[in-house]
């Protein structure tokens, strides 16, 4: 529910079908887009019926207002009156009556946690549900708990007590420095695990293990240096995030505990967070397709993970609109060693610009120097999907192609085991290829690997291969160095190549563990 809609009628390959999961659509009438409802909701029209005053909202009084022309939904506390958005949004009204008069953040978390519904929903704001107010800890407290080791029970989070691991942290200080030490206790633990970032005078480390999210979040007692290091401990788990003192006194307390400080929660239930990028350098790549260099804060610590994706957030006419975007490697043919650099502070991307689109023309706008937003990774690509893997297959139809690229240069630079890694790039045309020249010098440099363009819109000169994804064209391409071989096939585009390519290698007879599909 509460789809950001970006066009009144989703073609059957836009990106918006892509990032919902493919979910249903329903066409919406003329004058409901995404700018549209933008633009009504700076209007000045009051949406809520409240004149622009917020209400405590009782869990009875919120059950009250359950009809389409007075539903309210509460989501993470904060309740909205959704009448006037119903016909803007894409998933249909009944969607959205599905949670009508109810609480809201799980439906809305299954379908799209990202999209930014603050932003959106500003203006239907009705209110907060009424809750007991939380005890603020105080320094002392929780200096109690921060000069030792957070015995198990006290992590907090609703999944703690059943989850198989359990992460816990510690402090230590000298004069200079104040290392601030997580226990996760797995040995699948790297520098891509650990996200974190510091703003005036709040720390947050985000760790990722396994399926879980485990959080420290503080306000620090006293000033630290901008810079940080970040190091991992992987045969034991342990990972040392040393700050420096901006002056050399003895710290009492690390600090005081903020929200959802020692929690541990499934991955799929986290929130996004944001830290402000530059933009450092912008180039063309094809006639639409442009290659963006963005720096991370120093104060910030974050890889992006093999076959994961951001969010990019941009305040457009007011509102703030988010999209996914996966990060590449700056060139194919630059090596590609994992661990990756820790000072690695670039992310770049390779972005389609749609001259009707809603969010790329405002990023292709940014000058350099200017921000964005950028959040914290994800996606369900596991690096252990290439453990003595042999053969790779990438399928990808246009900007389908950018989760290759890091897939691509890791297992050409990093799995022994890998005889061949094979990618079938489908495009319009030849002009839309997308780093064609260094697919085919990479070609030419690493035997292992072979490129195949195939156009759906070719002029009358191309000679190659030509048409949408089809069976015929699997068969001859998906061909094993070995019959028994290890083989991993990865795909990504336009939802409708996607979902033809999943059914046809399924016939094919390739099985679920040997297909990834990158679909947001
Ligand atoms: P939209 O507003 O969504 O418009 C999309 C298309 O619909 C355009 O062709 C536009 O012309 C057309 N359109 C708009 N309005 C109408 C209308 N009223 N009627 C008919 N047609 C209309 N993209 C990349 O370029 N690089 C990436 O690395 C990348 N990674 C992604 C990762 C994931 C996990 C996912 C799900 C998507 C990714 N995308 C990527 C796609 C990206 O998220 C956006 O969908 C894309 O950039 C388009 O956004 P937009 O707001 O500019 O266009
Ligand atoms: P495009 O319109 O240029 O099409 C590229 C090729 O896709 C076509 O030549 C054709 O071979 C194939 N294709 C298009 N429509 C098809 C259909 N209906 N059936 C079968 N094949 C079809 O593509 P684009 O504008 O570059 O869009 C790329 C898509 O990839 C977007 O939808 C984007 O959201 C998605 N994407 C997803 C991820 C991800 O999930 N991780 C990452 C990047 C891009």
């Amino acid at each position: 529910m509460l789809n950001v809609p970006s066009q009144s009628f989703p073609a059957p390959s836009s990106q918006q079908r892509a990032a919902s999961g493919g979910r249903s659509k329903v066409p919406l009438k003329q004058g409901r887009s995404l700018m549209d409802w933008i633009r009504l909701t700076k209007s000045g029209k009051d949406l809520t019926g409240l004149k622009g005053r917020l209400i405590e909202v009782t869990e009875e009084e919120l059950k009250k207002h359950n009809t389409k022309d007075d539903c309210w939904i509460c989501i993470r506390g904060l309740v909205y009156n959704v009448s006037p958005y119903m016909e803007y949004h894409p998933g249909g009204e009944d969607e959205l009556m599905r949670a009508a008069g109810s609480d809201g953040t799980d439906l809305f978390d299954q379908v799209h946690r990202w999209v930014n519904y603050e932003s959106m929903l500003r203006e239907c704001l009705v209110g907060r549900m009424a809750v007991k107010p939380a005890v603020p800890k105080d320094c002392r407290e929780e200096k109690k708990v921060l000069n030792g080791m957070l015995p198990k029970s006290q992590v907090t989070g609703t999944l703690a007590k059943e989850s198989p691991i359990s992460p816990s942290y510690d402090w230590f200080q000298t004069d200079s420095l104040v290392t601030i030490v997580i226990y996760t206790k797995q040995k699948d633990i790297n520098l891509d695990s650990v996200i974190v970032d510091h703003q005036c005078d709040t720390f947050r480390a985000e760790t990722i293990i396994k399926d879980y999210s485990y959080l420290v979040h503080i306000g620090l007692s006293h000033e630290i240096q901008e810079d940080f290091s970040v190091r991992v401990v992987e045969n034991v788990g342990k990972i040392e995030i040393v700050l420096k003192k901006k002056e050399s006194t003895s710290w009492e307390c690390l600090g005081r505990p903020l929200e959802n400080h020692n929690s541990l929660i499934l991955k799929k239930d986290k929130g996004l967070y944001y830290r402000k990028c530059q933009l450092i350098s912008k180039e063309n790549v094809t006639h639409d397709t442009k290659f963006f260099c963005l720096m991370l804060p120093r104060s910030t610590h974050l890889q992006v993970p093999i076959g994961q994706h951001v969010y990019l957030k941009l305040t457009i006419t007011g509102t703030e609109i988010v999209k996914p975007y996966t990060p590449v490697s700056d060139s194919l043919l630059s090596e590609f060693k994992d661990p990756v650099l820790p000072n690695n502070k670039y992310i770049y991307f390779l972005t389609k610009i749609y001259p009707a689109g809603l969010f790329t023309p405002q990023l292709d706008r940014l000058q350099i120097g200017d921000f964005v937003s950028v959040s914290n990774p994800e996606g369900n690509f596991k690096i252990s999907q290439f453990q003595e893997l042999e053969d790779l297959f990438l399928l990808a139809a246009g900007t389908g192609f950018t989760p290759m690229v890091k897939v691509l240069n890791y297992a050409l630079n990093n799995i022994p085991s890998l005889r061949k890694a094979k990618l079938m790039f489908f495009n319009k045309t030849e002009d839309d290829i997308i780093w064609r020249s260094q697919l085919e010098k990479l070609a030419y440099k690493d035997k292992r690997f072979d490129v195949e363009f195939v156009l759906s819109a070719p002029t009358s000169e191309w000679n190659g291969k030509t048409g949408y994804i089809s069976s015929g064209l699997l068969s001859e391409f998906l061909k094993r160095s070995s019959d028994k071989s290890k083989v991993l096939i990865c795909i990504c585009g336009p939802m409708p190549f996607t979902e033809q390519g999943i059914r046809l290698l399924h016939d094919l007879n390739f099985s679920k563990d040997e297909i990834h599909s990158f679909t947001g």
